[in-house]
């Protein structure tokens, strides 16, 4: 049960002046009483944030705006001076799984989150923490998220710092002492809900989704009275079973987009990061994920587009009903969410004022949709795909390639993009000024290949595919796709749907983009570099030593006259963890968590780098061919998501290769099957693997540290 709220008589005081405006029926008004705000540490609402231009000075919400456009009207760092841009402070993190929060700035204080949920209060002018709050996220959620224990941020909203954890709660702190007020559960625990995206603000309510397609869930956002933490709507986002009801029309209109027993692996269309509220037209956009498992012939066998899988669906901000859809990737079958970041603007196209939502999701295609009714104006590849050769402007369809359907061509074919998308969830920025979207794009394609064994497990992943080891042949890409894994800043006209430049990046996995009013945009890489470009040219002007990669997006600030750029480095997520084969190839790289933050001239210097650990003597390979080969498939299945594909670590989670753990059977299955490390997010597998099982893994990753 929430505790009760300390809000009415905080809300009494403020509104007293104001009580026709404090009716139940309409959102609590900000006091414009300028002495009462300035009293009140971290006193956001909507009519703040909708005013976030009259105090550049402050980074109010997730994409600063509810346009979340990312960009910045402060022009104090610039093209001319950016050269001068030097560390001001750093703050290093307790933990260092990852970290992918945009950090929320008011009035000199910087709020953000890292890993295992964990939420900070920090001095923005001189990087002190003034609190810390863990929710003490128990380490078995690990293994129930598919992609690492990371979060992007909270929302702070009259002196609460709102965010949510791993295993499912929304919590509200006091944004003074980091002290809890409410706490909710938002899942049932019983499955693999995750948490890992920002909750935001609309209108008097928080709106909070979650993860899990990967795990059999059913997707819903569901969205919460400020005040009280209590439910006000929930929306799924896929239908459930048809013999329990159907909660509205909506469901049963998705229904039949489906067939045969979809609701047993819960459908999926997570909705596990990207909103954006339209405070005019009283809308909140909801970016849904991908179906569950993958294939569409295991999930719904007699076809079907499977609504709302990979998505964007608008919802009444009031009531939480359905107004409509665009769905991206009809049939999904291939993890291309439409959960990335969603801008809204307003262009003028073909002579006319459009007031567009911008996507650009997984499947390597740019949209932009009539943000009202939901009409597809444009959509155009920013990157080369091979799963569709257009969207057919008539239908509002891609059209697919003739063998892209893996499952059911029942082939082993690489498709561009692959389940890491052309883009993923680090946010881009749209900049005014130039009329650019900066997409923090990438090649990174993937083999397909339907598993024909295919039974959900009750621990780890149940993708349905066999993307790392798919026996037989495969059908490789042509040579226009080479090399494989790129990344790229792009800047994209999305006026006229085609690339103004790119900025190519030695590594494929590279962070959010931040742009400003002084033609400066901030990408943070995962070489371990924060970089700045000119915003019209491209011209790389700047770049520091983050000492770690760089996978959340900046931000920018002022206090006191000075303008800040900060990011919270630290490198992690699902592709650090799984493909560190092509991510950490010399085994070099290093995680170091960290708040940075930047200004001219500042003076702050960063330590040395710790010394990388040496290398341990491997223990001598063991096991026959068969063994090896055997473990090597089970590793593949279980292991390689968090620990690398071929045991080689992306530079966050232990390297298997150099543990200690490998060379003793018995050391090695209390961890594997016993889940002697369950406290740090290593789950017992004895529901999965067998002994056997288990020694048949430890032969293959001995094997591969001897390689
Ligand atoms: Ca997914």
């Amino acid at each position: 049960m929430p505790r009760r709220s300390r809000f009415p008589a905080i809300a009494f005081i403020a509104c007293a002046p104001f009580l026709a405006s404090c009716d139940r029926d309409e959102p609590p008004v900000a006091s414009p009483v300028v002495e009462e705000r300035e009293t009140r540490t971290a006193w956001i609402d909507a009519e703040r944030i909708r005013n976030a231009d009259a105090e550049p000075h402050n980074w109010l919400a997730h994409g600063r705006t509810f346009s979340e456009q990312r960009y910045s009207p402060l022009d104090q760092v610039n093209t001319d001076n950016v050269g001068n841009l030097e560390l001001a402070w750093y703050l290093d993190l307790d933990t260092s799984r990852g970290q992918q929060a945009t950090p929320i700035v008011v009035d000199g204080v910087l709020y953000s989150t890292s890993a295992w949920s964990k939420v900070q209060a920090v001095d923005a002018k001189t990087g002190r923490l003034l609190w810390q709050y863990d929710p003490q996220v128990p380490g078995i959620w690990d293994v129930r998220a598919c992609c690492g224990v990371q979060n992007r941020g909270a929302a702070i909203w009259q002196g609460r710092v709102i965010s949510a954890t791993l295993d499912g709660r929304l919590i509200a702190l006091d944004a003074v002492t980091g002290e809890l007020i409410w706490e909710i559960l938002t899942t049932d625990q019983a499955q693999s809900y995750t948490i890992t995206g920002a909750p935001r603000i609309i209108g008097d309510k928080i709106i909070i989704g979650n993860g899990g397609a990967e795990y059999g869930v059913r997707g819903y956002v569901t969205a919460y009275d400020l005040e009280t933490g209590e439910q006000v709507w929930r929306f799924y986002t896929v239908p459930g079973n048809p013999a329990d009801g159907f909660e509205d029309d909506t469901q049963a209109m998705a229904a039949e987009t489906w067939t045969g027993e979809w609701w047993a692996q819960g459908g999926g269309g997570t909705a596990w990061d990207s909103f954006a509220y339209d405070p005019e037209l009283n809308l909140v956009y909801v970016g849904t994920g991908n179906g569950s498992p993958w294939p569409r012939s295991i999930r719904s066998p007699g076809g079907g587009d499977n609504l709302f899988l990979a998505s964007i669906v608008a919802l009444d901000a009031d009531s939480g009903e359905y107004r409509w859809h665009y769905q991206t990737t009809p049939g999904d079958t291939w993890d291309f969410t439409a959960t990335q970041h969603m801008i809204l603007a307003d262009l003028e196209i073909d002579g006319q004022q459009r007031q567009v939502l911008m996507q650009a999701p997984k499947n390597g295609f740019f949209f932009v949709l009539d943000r009202e009714t939901g009409e597809l104006i444009s959509a155009e590849n920013f990157v080369p795909v091979n799963w569709a050769t257009h969207i057919d402007m008539a239908t509002g369809r891609p059209v697919e390639a003739i063998d892209a359907r893996y499952d059911e061509t029942l082939a082993a074919k690489k498709i561009a993009p692959g389940p890491a998308g052309s883009h993923n969830w680090h946010p881009m920025s749209y900049n005014p000024d130039t009329g650019l979207v900066y997409i923090p794009a990438r090649q990174a394609p993937l083999v397909y290949k339907r598993d024909e064994e295919f039974e959900p497990r009750p621990i780890g992943a149940n993708l349905g595919v066999n993307t790392w080891d798919p026996p037989g042949e495969i059908i490789d890409l042509p040579e226009e796709f080479m090399p494989e894994f790129q990344g790229m800043l792009l800047a994209w006209d999305p006026v006229e749907q085609k690339e103004a430049w790119r900025a190519g990046q030695p590594l494929f996995e590279n962070g959010g983009v931040l742009s400003t009013a002084g033609n400066l945009v901030f990408h943070g890489t995962a070489d371990d570099r924060l970089k700045a470009y000119n915003a019209q040219s491209g011209e790389q002007l700047w770049s520091t030593d983050t000492q770690s990669g760089v996978l959340a997006p900046p931000i920018t600030y002022s206090i006191d006259g000075e303008q800040y750029i900060a990011v919270v480095a630290g490198w992690g997520g699902v592709y650090a963890n799984l493909l560190g084969v092509v991510l950490n190839a010399d085994g070099k790289r290093e995680n170091i968590s960290r708040i940075l933050a930047f200004k001219l001239n500042g003076d702050a210097e960063l330590p040395a780098r710790p010394a990388p650990p040496e290398a341990p003597e491997a223990p001598a390979i063991f096991g026959g061919e068969e063994q090896i080969a055997a473990g090597g498939s089970l590793y593949g299945k279980s292991c390689a998501i968090c620990h690398g594909v071929a045991a080689i670590s992306g530079g966050v989670l232990p390297d298997l290769r150099r543990s200690p753990m490998i060379g003793s059977a018995e050391a090695f299955h209390s961890v594997v099957i016993d889940g002697a490390m369950v406290d740090r997010g290593m789950a017992g597998w004895s529901e999965v693997l067998s002994d056997e099982d288990a020694e048949a893994i430890r032969a293959f990753i001995v094997f591969m540290a001897n390689q």
